[in-house]
């Protein structure tokens, strides 16, 4: 008996949307992505990009998909192609007594002791080992993993609207982040920009520093540079602001008692956070053709991206 597939059509190509490629490309189905930006040039291409669940709605879909991710991404730390590590994070707060999250304490997560250097600069913390998908990496060996299933990726292609994906196609899964506000009229969409500074590696730094108490700070060192951020701002200003980078680079600086780095590059991105919720459901075109969409991750994309695309294939059957 011959089975023929589906032929599917994904529209983005940044972490979402390269994930749901490969999950359907390794499946057999015919896949192509289209989107106007691929990989390093999306907001992807911006992230930290630390598993970590934050600034994403509903947490009873949210803490699920990030721990099914979780899994997934502990097998890639076995890849050095992947990019993907197991990194200590360092999670402090600016007041009072950090309260570990349920999530965290069978991931093996404890207070950090006050004698940790850092910890001067707060008032607690706690420790846990988590994945760190290093984007300059990460996104590449996804892209290639999809072509290497079959998989075809079309840049500079924009939609007005989703049936604009040529009708040969028997299915579209939606993964245009922030985009999906124009393409599918979603007004439920916020961009939560953020702003980051690329410097070189900093001595003896092999953990991530993160205090998400405003002013938001992160040190991620990566395989060949360090991230420092960082910014959570209502906006669609896509243009780095120097008097931010000075002032993310000067709190960097101060937390880990380094002198201040020259600074490499500056990125911007808008977190796609979405009011009601991550959309992760089954609709229809206007022509009939079937869509899921799978957009809204706020600031967790990459933490929900295994989990997400595994409902997404569920879904579909
Ligand atoms: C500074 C910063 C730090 C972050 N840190 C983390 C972190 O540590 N951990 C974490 O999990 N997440 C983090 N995030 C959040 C994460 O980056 C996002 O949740 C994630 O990038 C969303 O991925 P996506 O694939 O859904 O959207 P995007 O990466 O925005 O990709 C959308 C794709 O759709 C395409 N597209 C959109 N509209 C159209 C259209 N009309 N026609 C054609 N193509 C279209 C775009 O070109 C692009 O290819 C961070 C974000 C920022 C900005």
């Amino acid at each position: 008996m011959i089975v023929v597939m589906d032929r599917v059509a994904v529209a983005g190509a940044g972490v979402s949307g390269l994930t749901c490629g490969v999950s359907f490309a390794e499946r057999g189905y015919p896949t192509a992505i289209f989107a106007e930006e691929t990989g390093r040039q999306t907001t992807s291409g911006a992230a930290g990009a630390l598993w970590f669940p934050y600034d994403a709605m509903p947490p009873e879909k949210v803490i699920p998909w990030a721990l099914q991710t979780f899994d997934t991404l502990v097998d890639l730390a076995r890849v050095p192609a992947s990019g993907v590590s197991m990194i200590e994070l360092r999670q402090f707060s600016r007041s009072g007594k950090i309260q570990i999250p349920d999530w965290a304490i069978p991931l093996g997560a404890c207070v950090i002791p006050s004698k940790v250097a850092e910890s001067r600069a707060f008032t607690s913390g706690f420790s846990v080992i988590i994945p760190l998908m290093d984007t300059t990496i990460y996104l590449d060996y996804l892209a290639d993993r999809f072509v290497a299933a079959g998989g075809e990726i079309n840049a500079n292609v924009h939609f007005e609207k989703l049936e604009d994906v040529d009708s040969k196609f028997d299915l579209v899964i939606n993964c245009a982040g922030i985009g999906a506000r124009e393409l599918v009229q979603d007004f439920e969409l916020e961009p939560h920009r953020g702003q980051v500074a690329i410097i070189s590696k900093v001595d003896n730094l092999s953990c991530a520093i993160v205090c998400d108490d405003p002013p938001l700070m992160y040190a991620i060192p990566r395989r060949n540079d360090c991230v420092f951020g960082g910014t959570n701002d209502l906006s669609d200003n896509l243009a780095p602001d120097p008097a931010t980078t000075d002032r993310i680079v000067a709190e960097c600086s101060r937390v880990l008692h380094i002198d201040k780095p020259r600074v490499h590059a500056e990125r911007v991105g808008l977190r796609p956070y979405r009011k009601s919720g991550v959309r992760l459901e089954r609709d229809r075109l206007r022509d009939g053709r079937t869509v899921i969409h799978n957009y809204g991750h706020g600031g967790s994309g990459f933490t929900l991206s295994w989990g997400c695309a595994g409902d997404v294939a569920r879904i579909v059957g």
